[in-house]
């Protein structure tokens, strides 16, 4: 079985704050097919890590490739999500005012450019994939519905759905179940699996039942540095991780 293919890798990443080392010679590999939880005490650099994934933090040294061959490190937080790389972050970002279904237009219409609402063709191909993400994110029966009066599993599945129109080959997502009931979360944990298929998912959690039973692969950090990564079992079953971070 070979390994998925990495396309996202950081090298040696470290982000320093007025000379403080928020993280610090940090490694980690993104795989397609996976859905990757980034866990750890407050504090650790988990946050600090998917801004500079994204552009918006800038690592004092360290690499960042993207698909084997373009160093993200440099790069502006725009050419980032231009490149392919979504972040979803805690605040919202859904306009209360428009349906489910504009919004999901707006998002598209902006990763496609104004000439997309131009052309009768277009506007079907368009109008396919909004329906197509209204089945993936389970809103197709509300698309017509205001967004500000959804509940709030149904606004964090419209970002997601947001974020996953403009066809993203990373997806970043911070804390996405929390406030959600067990039912929400439940039903996100089964909609990150399958938008992981081709492509990564790399999420910061802390509740640690959803990373139980939704992990494709673990990466626990602790101030600011690399403690452990692997599968949630080998993960539990290491010593260290429980002494800092599960507290035995
Ligand atoms: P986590 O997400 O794991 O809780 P963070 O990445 O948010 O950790 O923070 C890591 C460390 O960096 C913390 O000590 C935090 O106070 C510090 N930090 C984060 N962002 C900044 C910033 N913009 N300026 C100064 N210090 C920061």
């Amino acid at each position: 079985w070979p390994a998925e293919e990495v396309v996202l890798s950081l090298e040696k990443i470290t982000v320093e704050f007025d000379g403080f080392r928020a993280v610090n010679g940090m490694d980690l590999s993104l795989r397609k097919n996976e859905v990757h939880f980034l866990i750890g005490p407050n504090g650790a650099g988990k946050t600090t890590m998917l801004d500079v994934m994204c552009g918006k933090a800038r690592p004092a040294s360290g690499r960042i490739l993207f698909r084997d061959r373009i160093d993200l490190s440099k790069k502006k937080e725009h050419q980032i999500a231009q490149l392919g790389i979504g972040r979803k972050f805690q605040a919202p970002s859904i306009f209360s005012e428009l349906t489910v279904e504009e919004n999901l237009a707006l998002s598209l219409q902006k990763k496609k450019g104004v000439f997309s609402v131009l052309f009768a063709r277009r506007k079907e191909e368009d109008a396919r994939a909004i329906e197509r993400m209204l089945s993936t994110i389970g809103l197709g029966e509300v698309s017509g519905r205001r967004a500000g009066g959804l509940s709030h599993g149904q606004k964090q599945w419209l970002e997601i759905g947001m974020l996953l129109i403009q066809e993203p080959a990373v997806v970043l997502l911070d804390e996405p179940v929390a406030g959600m009931t067990d039912a929400e979360t439940e039903k996100t944990g089964e909609l990150l699996r399958r938008i992981s298929v081709d492509r990564c998912v790399l999420v910061v959690e802390h509740d640690m039942e959803f990373v139980r039973q939704f992990a494709g692969k673990v990466t626990i950090m602790h101030e600011g540095k690399l403690l452990m990564e692997g599968t949630m079992d080998e993960v539990q079953a290491d010593a260290r991780v429980a002494e800092v971070y599960l507290g035995k």
